[in-house]
This record gives C-alpha cells, structure tokens and sequence, in this order.
C-alpha cells in the first residue's frame, strides 16, 4: 500500500513534523502562504486547544524554510489565506498564480499541488488552480477513496490525522492495498502527550510491512 500526507499553513511546528517525518523516513507535502511569512520568526495567532488552553502559534521565518522542508514536496496553499469564493476572481487568480511563481523561485522546483484555504472552492475557483498549472488541489473533505480522484481539483483525503478512527481507516486501505490519505495542521499537537500519539502513528505506518510513502503530486 500507498501512503501519503499534506500540512498546512507554514507554522513552527512544522519542524517538529518534519523531523519525525525524516526518522522515519516518512514522505510528506507542506502547503504554504508565501505572503504571509517575515523574514523571521514572527507571532501570529492564538490557538485555543482541546483541553481550553491557548497556544502561541508561529508563523517560520522564510530563514527557516530550506532547513524545515529539506526533503519534503512544497505545494501552494495560497499567498495570503484568504477566503477563496469570497474575493473577486481576478484577486483570486494573483493569489494562485503569485504563489506558486514565489514558492518555485525560492524552492527551485516545480510546484504542483495546492490546497484550498479554509478548504473553500467554486468550479471557478479550481479553474484558476488548474490554470496555473497545478496537477491537483485539496479539499478538506473526507471520503472512502480519494485514489484515483473523480477530479484532481478537488481531491479529498481520507481524513485529519486527528480523526478517531485513522488507524481503523488506515487498516482498511491497507487490506485493499489502496492509497491512504490524510492531512492536518501541525499547530493541532498541542502537548507532549499529543506528540507522541503522532509519532507513534507514523512509526506504525512506517514499520507497516508493505508501506510505501509518496509524495501526492507523485501519484496523480
Ligand atoms: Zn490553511
């Protein structure tokens, strides 16, 4: 079997991800806002957790995005975040078009996904992403089988990494020696206790006898 992830959003917890991703040699894609990073480090907003609390959360310095993403696929999220459907279309069209142009100059390779922010698109919409010249984009909608996709402009997952019963969706993908797809926001882990629940998910996958890790844009 396949597996395959994507984060969103470029926040400091990504490096966390990352480097659990890289010990055990997980594959995965990062969809970024290349205009809404600082040259640095930089506050941006206040995640209020499960249990109540809120956590600080950073938006990566562009400093820090060679050394975060090493290894990893890059994918558009988007220059700014903003709603899709609710900007004009020609705003819309800079928002993709600049945003993958940014993330190649400064990558140095051909970005090929996207993901929609808040998840929102129109037919519209995903014609501005393909357009541009994007092979596929997120949606953050779950189905039983997002391989191969009825349209790759709107390719769903099979669910958030937080979801309840991923390892049962996980199990059942790999009896069928399907493709697994999931997705999420690295801002989400929230404790040390969290922490490790996500490491020991991915170490389960990667310890999976017949577990292949793809990069998605490898698999449209
Ligand atoms: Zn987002």
């Amino acid at each position: 079997m396949i597996v395959t992830q994507c984060w969103d959003d470029g926040v400091h917890d990504d490096i966390r991800v990352a480097d659990i991703l890289r010990k055990y040699n997980a594959k995965g894609t990062f969809n970024l806002n290349p205009g809404l990073h600082k040259s640095t480090r930089e506050l941006s907003w206040n995640f209020k957790t499960p249990s109540g609390i809120s956590k600080e959360v950073y938006r990566l310095g562009i400093d820090e995005f060679k050394s975060t993403y090493e290894g990893f696929d890059i994918a558009g999220h988007s220059m700014t975040h903003p709603h899709p459907t609710a900007i004009p279309l020609e705003a819309w069209q800079s928002e993709v078009a600049d945003c993958k142009k940014w993330l190649e100059d400064f990558f140095g390779f051909e970005v090929r996904g996207f993901a929609y922010p808040f998840g929102q698109y129109s037919d519209p919409v995903k014609e501005v992403v393909r357009e541009c010249g994007h092979t596929y984009a997120r949606t953050v909608t779950n189905v039983d089988k997002p391989f191969p996709p009825e349209d790759p402009m709107a390719l769903h997952s099979h669910c958030h990494f937080l979801s309840p019963d991923f390892m049962q969706k996980f199990e059942k993908v790999r009896n069928e020696d399907g493709i697994f797809y999931f997705w999420g926001h690295s801002y989400e882990i929230c404790s040390e206790q969290m922490w490790s629940d996500f490491e020991n998910k991915i170490k389960a996958i990667s310890k999976t006898s017949g577990v292949k890790w793809e990069f998605i844009a490898d698999l449209i």
